[in-house]
Order: structure tokens, then sequence, then C-alpha cells
């Protein structure tokens, strides 16, 4: 296996040295998406030799299209193996995979825990990573249940909750004055300077790497079906590109014969990959959307995940807040699903893309829940009103009940 680089097509032995493509990030800039993202390759063609290869997979808990070892390496954790929830509405059927039921409540878990596993397999204990909050958590829960220390740079403004898993987990909180990315630039130097791995996400390459094997979990769960949607909330660019690196795995090993549709779902507050899908002079514009874990200002795999969605015919979907804190609701009386608003994003995004175009007779259509909403009750403080505290007596439990149908 070697890594490559998707912009030059250099490539790379797999080491934990290193990160991007070194020929194609010397003129990087904070204002620019990265040049020089490595991707993982494996020798397909040996694999598929193998008889009833996707079994022998499962079996080996997707070892061979991992760059680890030993099934040891990873956390005892659960990480992954979340629960895919089926709901038949009408002629289509519905899927919502739900990742806050990772270890540290959201999807980060899989990258982490491949993170973590490669740096054990290669005697490295402290593994820092800049983070909005939930990368960061991520770490800290797995580098605690693997013996490792775990660095987070964050920017001061991170949802409490974030921050104070982060510090019960032991790791060494560093909150910073400044943006996501001062705290990306800063954790690469101080990874540098005191010889730290680095957990960034999309600049270490196994952070898109880790997080296909979601596709895996699809696949398995919908009885070794791919389905024909998968609605993906969108920020850096990361979770969208692995899970298309996932099936295509699957596709390069003959085991399915053709990609889903994968639809990337952005907040309009931070819209950078979705708004320049199509251009070849892309704009940048600040983020402002109370999908936190979605709001990106550059995002930090565009190139990929634009030329994934270009590949295979992907699709984009822009939603409102409004129409988040709307999906919310709904996943949460309906379904019971009380996720963060990044995952309430993907689910918004398709009612949108429902009402816009409508779906083919029996689809099969995932949506890709990331997050739990525990870790950011202020994103829907606006629409979770608490009601006024009344006397412990009979007579005003029916005055409140009178108030309330008003
Ligand atoms: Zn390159």
């Amino acid at each position: 296996m070697i890594f490559k680089c998707i912009n030059c097509g250099a490539e790379y032995p797999v080491s934990p040295e290193t990160y991007l493509c070194p020929i194609c990030s010397k003129n990087n800039d904070a204002k620019h998406p990265p040049l020089g993202v490595l991707q993982t390759v494996y020798d397909y063609n040996k694999l598929k030799t193998t008889p009833d290869l996707f079994s022998y997979l499962e079996a080996e808990a997707f070892l061979p299209l991992l760059p680890v070892n030993h099934k040891q390496s990873f956390s005892s954790l659960r990480v992954g193996k979340t629960p895919m929830y089926e709901f038949k509405l009408g002629n289509k059927t519905l899927f919502l995979k739900d990742d806050s039921q990772n270890p540290t409540y959201s999807y980060k878990d899989r990258a982490s825990n491949l993170v973590s596993a490669f740096a054990k397999e290669n005697k490295i204990t402290t593994i820092a990573t800049a983070s909005t909050g939930n990368a960061g958590s991520s770490l800290a829960g797995i580098c605690a249940s693997q013996g490792q220390q775990a660095i987070i740079f964050v920017p001061a403004s991170a949802p409490k909750a974030k921050l104070t898993q982060i510090m019960m987990y032991g790791a060494t909180l560093v909150p910073v004055e400044g943006t996501y990315d001062d705290c990306f630039e800063l954790s690469i130097a101080a990874s540098k300077q005191f010889g730290w791995y680095n957990r960034n996400t999309a600049y270490n390459p196994l952070t898109i790497e880790g997080k296909k094997t979601a596709s895996y979990e699809i696949f398995t769960d919908m009885h070794k079906q791919a389905p024909d949607f998968i609605f993906v909330p969108v920020g850096d660019g990361v979770i969208i590109s692995g899970i298309y690196r996932g099936f295509e795995d699957l596709l390069k090993l003959g085991i399915i014969n053709k990609i889903p549709t994968i639809v990337a779902v952005q907040s309009a507050g931070s819209s950078n990959l979705v708004g320049n899908l199509g251009s070849n002079q892309p704009q940048f514009s600040a983020s402002n959307t109370i999908a936190d874990s979605i709001a990106v200002d550059v995002p930090r795999n565009y190139y990929m995940a634009k030329k994934f969605l270009e590949k295979y015919e992907g699709k984009g979907v822009i939603v409102e807040d409004s129409e988040i804190l709307e999906a919310a609701s709904d996943l949460s009386q309906n379904y019971g699903l009380f996720t963060e608003p990044a995952s309430a994003a993907a689910y918004a995004g398709y009612q949108k893309y429902a009402g816009k175009f409508g779906f083919p007779k029996n689809s099969k259509i995932v949506i890709q829940l990331t997050g739990s909403g525990l870790k950011d009750l202020d994103a829907v403080k606006s629409i979770s009103k608490f009601p006024r505290a009344i006397k412990p007596k009979l007579n005003e439990v029916e005055k409140f009940l009178e108030e309330r149908k008003k």
C-alpha cells in the first residue's frame, strides 16, 4: 500500500512522517484549500482473487483495506458498527445511519480510531489535533482508551459540552484565541516542534481513510447491497470523501457495480464546496451557521471531495439554518433521534431534494447522521424554550395545560 498525491500523482511510503505531498503543498496558504492531500492506494488486483471476498474482508475487520496490521491496535471501545434504522415511506425506504452512537458520540471516532491504531503500531504515544470540538473530543476519548496522550487545540469559543468532554478524557486542552484555521496552523507547528503525531483532518491522510468504514457498514446493513442515494453533511469534505472512498474500494474490488448517488448537503452559511461545484474559479467566504461542526471557511479536503462528486455524478444541496432547525425537530419528534445540527442538515437536504427532484420508485435512501444533539444544546435554544415552573398543585397542572394549548 502507498500514499498517492491527488494533484500530481506522486507516490510516497505510508509512514507517520508523511502528511501532504511536499511538492504540491509548497505554496499552500491558509486562505485556500490545501493542494497535495494524499490518498491511500491498495493492491486491489491481488485482493480480487480471494474467494467470497466481502465475507473475508468483514471477518478480517477490513484490515486489508486499512493501513494497520493488527486488530489489537484499535481501541477496545466499540467504534463504528453503529445502528442503521429502516423506515418504509410510501414507495421508498429511508435508512438513518446513526453515528452519534460511537463512543464519543460522533462520526469522528472512525478517523481517531485509525489514527490512534496507526500511531500505536509506530510506537507513537502523543497525538495532537486542531478541532472545532468533535474531532478533539473524539481523539481525546480514543487516546484515553489506548493509553495515549492527546493534545487538542480548539477555538476558545467552541461549545462547552465538547470542551468539557475533552477535559474529562484527560487530554491537554489548548484553547486558542482565534479561529479553527489558526488552531490548524498552530497545531502543525507545535507537532513539528515537539515531535507529536498530528491528526488534523485531511492533513493526516488517515482521517479520510478511517471515515470510509461507514460505507462498508452501510453495505452490510443493507444485506450486501448499495443504496441508491446517500445524504451526507459536508464541512471540510472529509466524511463525504471517506464515504466515496469506501464505495470506490467495493467498486474496484468488483463487489458492487455502481457508486450510489451521493448528495453533499451544506448549510447556506457555509457552502464553499457545493457553491463551487462546476466552477474552475472557486470563491471562499467566511462561514456563519448554527451547524458548528460543518461551519468551515476553507474546506480542507475541497479538491478530493469535488473530484469525487464530479467523477461519480454526485449532487449538492444547500439548506438554510431555519430548515436545519426544522429538520432537527422532525428527527427528534418523529424518529426519536436527537442529533446535532450538522446531522439535521443532511436530513433537511433530503427533504429539499425530495421536494425539488423527487426520487425514482423503490429508492433506497441513506441519511448519514454524524453526531449527538447533546453536544451543542445552544444550537437548538431558539426552538426549545423551557416552559414556566408551576406550584406542586393539581389545579396548577390544569392551568398549565390550558396555557400550552394557546
Ligand atoms: Zn503532489
